[in-house]
This record gives structure tokens, sequence and C-alpha cells, in this order.
């Protein structure tokens, strides 16, 4: 149907528009990408821009984006907890303008600047903590007062009337917003203007080993012969792991989002609070994009709760008392792959050419495109960065994790 629109169009010598385009799927590929979010996008349009590896196929069992790249709420920052984490986040917060100019793409990166609030004397402790790794490393971050954090956002509630005051909060200006579907479509659009094929409505089946290696992946459209794959699967990576025999220390738990109705522009500001399960910000078209914490219990369900909406609405309510009565507009669920330790699995694996980039949970928009550099880097060359030593699968086997679970909001089947 597509290709007939197509012909017709091209007989009428009009110019072909489209992002990206649809390849038959052959039977061999360099390399097989098995997600088609960011994380696989950005790893496949770095192999072709920094590798010239284009042999590449991007397999998606729905569309591109259907998973959490499209469905999060578009938060960057690079003020993580502990040093290991922070130099791929800053380096992967600097890249949105590069990416921007080098994609031709408008991805409205608008760093506005993150407030996270403390309600007590021990979150500030910890927040200060924080501050002064940030600092350490490099990157821009503060602790304010709580009449500091009301001139920055004059909407905050800092008196005693809500459930937990405001005690202070720790200001980090380079953080902001992109818009989240923007990078997928863009880096798509540069990935196929590369050669490298994505396979929508594709889905992976199971991986082929021989002798410890990998050799191939079976989809539902065919086996495909291949010697390197990336399990980019988001929600779905345990599953995608377990094809080829790996456990991965992932719990998969649902996350919701909120959007209001357009509202005049009053929050100039991303602000998150721990002790709320609640954060929001105000997109350029005026709604207030609000999120809040997983559900407590692991499911792959994208459905919404009512409990949730009423939690967003009191904890918004409490925070900035101006939002009451503004309509809350739409609201979807997406899947988080947790780790014991709230850091990623950027990996390679026992099983030869099996490389691993998930474990993302709910802080993996920000880190997609550095990401996919590193990554590609080392699929291509076969060394592993630097920067990504860190994020080893190892890690849980020698008791190394890491302490990011100190600097985010948190609650899962481990606490
Ligand atoms: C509500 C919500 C809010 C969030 N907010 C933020 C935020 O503000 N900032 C931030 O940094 N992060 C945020 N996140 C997290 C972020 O969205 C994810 O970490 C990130 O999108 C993960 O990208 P990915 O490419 O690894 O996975 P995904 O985007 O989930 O992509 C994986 C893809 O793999 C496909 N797939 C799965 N199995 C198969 C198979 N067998 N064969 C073929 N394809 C398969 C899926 O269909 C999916 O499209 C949020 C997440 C949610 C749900």
């Amino acid at each position: 149907m597509m290709k007939k629109f197509m012909d017709r169009f091209r007989k009428k010598g009009r110019q072909d528009v489209r992002m990206w385009h649809e390849h038959p799927m052959k039977p061999a590929y360099d390399a097989v990408i098995v997600g088609g979010g960011l994380h696989g996008l950005a790893a496949a349009y770095y192999l072709g821009r920094d590798h010239g590896m284009t042999d590449v196929a991007v397999i998606e069992r729905r569309y591109i984006g259907y998973g959490g790249s499209g469905r999060n709420t578009s938060i960057v920052r690079s003020n993580q907890r502990s040093k290991e984490n922070i130099p791929l986040y800053d380096e992967g917060l600097k890249l949105w303008p590069e990416l921007i100019g080098e994609l031709d793409f408008n991805l409205m990166f608008f760093n506005c600047g993150n407030l996270n609030l403390a309600h007590s004397e021990a979150e500030a402790a910890g927040l200060k903590m924080t501050v002064a790794t940030a600092q350490i490393m490099g990157v821009r971050s503060e602790f304010l007062n709580a009449r500091e954090c009301k001139e920055l956002v004059p909407h905050l509630d800092i008196t005693h009337r809500p459930r937990y005051p405001i005690y202070g909060g720790m200001y980090h200006p380079p953080g902001g917003t992109v818009r989240h579907d923007a990078v997928v479509w863009a880096l798509a659009r540069g990935a196929d203007r590369l050669g490298i094929h994505i396979h929508q409505l594709t889905e992976v089946e199971d991986i082929l080993v021989e002798k410890g290696k990998v050799t191939g992946v079976k989809t539902d459209k065919g086996t495909i012969r291949t010697p390197l794959v990336l399990n980019a699967a988001g929600g779905y990576s345990p599953t995608v792991s377990t094809m080829v025999g790996i456990d991965l220390p992932v719990t998969v738990l649902p996350l919701q989002a909120l959007v209001s109705e357009p509202l005049k522009p009053f929050l100039h500001h991303v602000v998150s609070s721990g002790r709320y399960h609640a954060y929001a910000s105000q997109s350029l078209k005026g709604e207030i994009v609000t999120g809040a914490h997983m559900d407590p219990w692991p499911s792959y369900t994208t459905h919404v709760t009512a409990h949730y909406m009423k939690h967003q609405a009191e904890a918004l309510m409490d925070l900035m008392p101006c939002l009451r009565g503004a309509r809350f507009m739409r609201i979807w669920g997406g899947l988080t792959d947790m780790t014991p330790d709230m850091a990623p699995i950027v990996s390679d694996s026992p099983i030869g050419g099996f490389y691993l980039d998930c474990g993302w949970g709910y802080f993996g928009f920000k880190s997609a495109p550095i990401t996919g550099r590193y990554m590609a880097r080392w699929i291509a060359t076969g060394n592993c960065p630097e920067i990504l030593k860190p994020f080893s699968l190892r890690r849980y086997r020698n008791y190394n994790l890491q302490r990011e679970t100190a600097a985010v909001m948190y609650y899962t089947p481990w606490n």
C-alpha cells in the first residue's frame, strides 16, 4: 500500500520526504540491535556515523519509540549521586546542542534547571552530599534554603501548611527538558540516512548461540545471521537476555505520567520532590508535565490508575497551590527496568557477541545518545570505553554495587 503510494508520488516528480524507509529484511547483518528505543537507535546511528558500520538492523516489535523512549517526561540532568555515574550523564547533557545541529532537528532542548526539594534535615544532608559530589566532579549544582527556592520558583508553598514543608533544595542549572519524540525521530532519520535498516513490527523471538557465541536471531519474519547482538529492549531486556541464558538482576515496574491542560507560563524549572514522589515541569506549550515514583509491584502493564492521579493531584497542590483546579488532560504508563543499585547495565556478557544496554529504569532518556555513542565504539572496536566500565554486569557478581540509590526517588521491592 505504502509502496504503491510512494511510486505514484515519485512518478509525479515529488521528493521522497519520508523520515526513514522500509527495507526487505536481509538474511545476514554485521550487527542486530534488539529494540527501536533511544538506546538502540543511538547505538545504530553512531555505529554508522563513527565506525562506518552500516550493515546493521534495528529490530522493533512495535514501532520506534513505543517503549519508555516515547513515554518519558523528558527530563535531562547530570547531578547523579555517584562519581561513576556523573561523567556519562554530564557528557550526555552537553551533547544535546551538538545533536540538534548535527541531526538538523529541533529537539527543543530547554535547559531551565532542576530543583530537587528536601523536606527534612536528613533529606537536606543527603542532597548536600550529592551537591558536593557534583561540585567535585565539575558539575554545576548548589544547595538553596527554602527562601532561595521560593525566589527561584515563586509559586512554591514554603509555609508550614503542606504535609511536608520545604526545607531547601538542590539546584542544578544545566539540567532541563528535551522533547523525547523528536529525539527518537531524529536518530531514526540519522541512522536511516547512513543506510541502517529499521524493521518495525518485527519481534525477536530467539537468539541463536553456537559454542558460546552469538550466530543469529530468530524473528517472526525470519532468521538473520549475525555475530553481534545488542540487547536494548528496555522493559523487555530481561526476556531478551534469557534467550541466551542470562538472568538479569532487573525488575520491571510500571511508571505513570500525566499532562495538564495548557496554562500560562509560570513554572520555569523542573521541580521534584522525593518525599512527595512527584516532579513537574511546564512544557513550551504550557502543559504541566508530571510524573511520580514507580508502582511498587513488578508488572508489564502500562495501564493507568485512579490512585496515581489522586496522589499526583494532592502532591502538586501541596507543593504549588496555584495548580488547584487545573485539569489533567492525558495520562499514560510505561515500563521501567530497575536494577538493585539504580545504575544501568551497559556491558558485554559471557556470550560472545552479546552486549547489553539496559537497566535504565526511569533515568535512561537523558543518557541515551551518549551511551549509544560509547556502546557503538565498544561494539565496533571490541574495547570497552573507560566511561562505561562501572556499568558492567559483573559488578553484581563481585558485590560491587553502585551508590545511586541514595540520589533518587525510589520505592522498589528491595527497600
Ligand atoms: C513515565 C516515564 C517517565 C520517564 N521519565 C524520564 C525522564 O524524565 N528522564 C529520563 O532520563 N528517563 C525517563 N524515563 C525512563 C526512560 O524513558 C527510559 O529509561 C528509556 O526510554 C529507555 O530507553 P530504551 O531505548 O532502553 O528502551 P525503550 O524505549 O523501552 O525501547 C525498547 C524497545 O524494545 C522493543 N522490544 C522489546 N522486546 C523486543 C523484542 N523481543 N523484539 C524487538 N523489539 C523489542 C520495545 O517495543 C521497545 O520499543 C521515564 C520512563 C517512563 C515510563
